[in-house]
């Protein structure tokens, strides 16, 4: 067997929209992915279903996994032939050990590649409004670690020496720990206690939190604002005005909490929305897709595809299992003939354009019962043959419909929907632990799914009790059958009215 390939992948500092698309395109056809702590988990669902994912940082109660051994699985699954990924946050040679695993790869004579990563102090600096050089104020730019045990006698870092550096940013990682001993041996060094100084947590985040102060205050109001790691201190003159130019903390949602509810093909798109407002998005697992294809039903209408007129889709997820297992048959596109292409919504939709198909029927309102209207529309369902493909919660609204409309309706089924077990999951955790600032619904199975699950989310005694969305008049109803007290309603059904409304409520907070 040939051996692989070991890609030693930068994450960037959390936001998703700062990994690069090398690396973006290495997860997804990655056999095994191995990945640390302050890695988005999102970008773990990048991955292949088959690839093997293997976390190796920290986790409550535990230790991460020592360097050595995780240099041992990359040159394991290396010399098996697999395609490894390597994710670390950042970039993986500040301060990543990626040095190391180079190291060891190219002492072993494994092939490896290295993808940089926007690293923390950039991202910090961008997201806080510190430019980190600028011109005749600071010519350069020095990182460095804070992780140093001061009672060591011998510590790598010379503080005093940085101290007395003219013109200088400093910004330095893993520091929190030892901030007043790195900020007084700064200044015993020569620095004046005037200068600027930052600590930004979670930099890029909707969680990022920042102060600023100066090398003398900083320690004290770090301690009142209770900030912790992860996040970067930064020393230097480039810190004063940066409210001036901090974008990232004025944005309208910057600073709330916002859950929502992971039922929908939709969820992406709301999620994108709400972080891009600046929003600490928690999505709640609420249910789990999984393909579970009827085969026999499958086979017999694949055998029978070319007599079909339309054929139906109601989620992303039908339509990624449908092609999995149809191309996987057939290896040709052509072979669905001139079958025509019907959906829900805009999701759905996007993920049939991905094969090149034009969905001819989409309704205006995303609901099982208005593509069955938008369908009858059409006028061409007296007598056609019309696959709708399904799970297992039932889509009796949209078949009935569609027959009352004279179409012959072949079900398919082809995944299932089932609850999340939420007593380990770290978002969920999150949630009960401190509660969020707003819920959002944007449909009413995912009010069904979370007062399903509202046992496994009751909220802690310190918990910020959310205030509940909705998107329009039927998901209130819905709430309103459950006992769920209704915060505010979206004007028009759409995400962006739902954000608009969010915004205005939280304000008036
Ligand atoms: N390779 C990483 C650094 C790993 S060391 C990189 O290039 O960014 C871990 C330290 O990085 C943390 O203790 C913290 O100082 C910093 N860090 C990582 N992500 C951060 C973030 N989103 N905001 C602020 N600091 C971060």
């Amino acid at each position: 067997m040939s051996t692989g390939i070991v890609h030693l992948v930068g994450a960037g500092p959390g936001d998703l929209g700062l990994v690069t698309f090398r690396a973006k395109e290495l997860i997804s056809q990655a056999d095994v992915l191995v990945y640390d702590y302050l890695v988005h988990p999102e970008l773990v669902k990048w991955c292949r279903p088959e690839c093997e994912i293997v976390y190796v940082g920290k986790k409550a109660g535990f230790h991460s996994v020592p360097q050595e051994e995780i240099e041992t699985l990359l040159v394991t699954h290396a010399k098996a032939g697999k395609k490894v990924v390597r994710l670390k946050g950042g970039d993986p040679y500040i301060f990543g050990r990626g040095g190391e695993e180079a190291r060891t790869l190219a002492k072993d004579g494994i092939p490896f590649e290295v993808v940089p990563g926007v690293t923390a102090a950039i991202a910090a600096g961008a997201y806080a409004g510190i430019p980190l050089t600028y011109r005749n104020l600071s010519t350069a730019l020095v990182l460095l670690t804070g992780h140093e045990d001061p009672t060591k006698k011998e510590t790598q870092v010379d503080w005093r020496s940085y101290g007395a550096l003219k013109n200088t940013t400093l910004a330095i990682y893993m520091g929190m720990g030892n901030l007043e001993f790195i900020l007084a041996e700064l200044q015993a060094g020569g620095l004046s206690s005037k200068t600027p100084a930052a600590v930004v947590q979670w930099a890029s985040l909707g969680r990022q939190r920042s102060v600023t102060g100066t090398v003398s205050t900083l320690a004290e109001l770090v301690k009142t604002s209770a900030l912790a790691a992860p996040a970067i201190i930064f020393v230097g003159e480039v810190v004063r005005d940066h409210e001036a130019i901090d974008w990232f903390e004025h944005l309208p949602l910057f600073g709330r909490r916002v859950a929502i509810t992971r039922t929908r093909d939709q969820n992406s798109e709301l999620r994108d929305k709400l972080e891009t407002l600046g929003a600490e998005v928690l999505e709640l697992p609420l249910i789990t897709i999984s393909k579970d294809t009827d085969r026999l039903g499958f086979v017999e209408i694949l055998a029978e595809l070319g007599t079909y007129d339309w054929i139906v889709f109601t989620s992303a997820n039908g339509v990624r299992f449908f092609f999995e297992d149809f191309l996987k048959g057939f290896k040709d596109i052509r072979s669905l003939g001139m079958l025509r292409f019907a959906c829900v919504g805009k999701a759905t939709a996007r993920e049939i354009e991905k094969y090149h198909i034009k969905v001819e029927c989409m309704p205006e309102t995303a609901t099982g019962s208005s593509l069955a209207d938008a369908l009858i529309a059409t006028g061409s369902l007296d007598s056609a043959k019309v696959i709708v493909v399904t799970g297992n919660l039932n889509r009796d609204t949209l078949v009935r419909k569609l027959e009352a409309g004279g179409a012959i309706v072949d079900s398919l089924l082809l995944y299932k929907t089932e609850k999340t077990d939420l007593t380990l999951d770290p978002v969920a955790d999150d949630f009960r632990e401190k509660g969020a600032d707003a819920i959002l619904f944007a449909s009413s199975s995912a009010v069904l799914s979370f007062a399903e699950q509202s046992a496994a989310l009751a909220l802690s005694d310190k918990a910020t009790l959310p205030l509940a969305g909705s998107i329009g008049p039927q998901t209130t109803e819905t709430m309103k059958k459950v006992a769920m007290e209704i915060g505010f309603e979206a004007k028009k059904p759409s995400l962006d009215s739902l954000i608009e409304a969010l915004i205005k409520n939280l304000k008036a907070r």
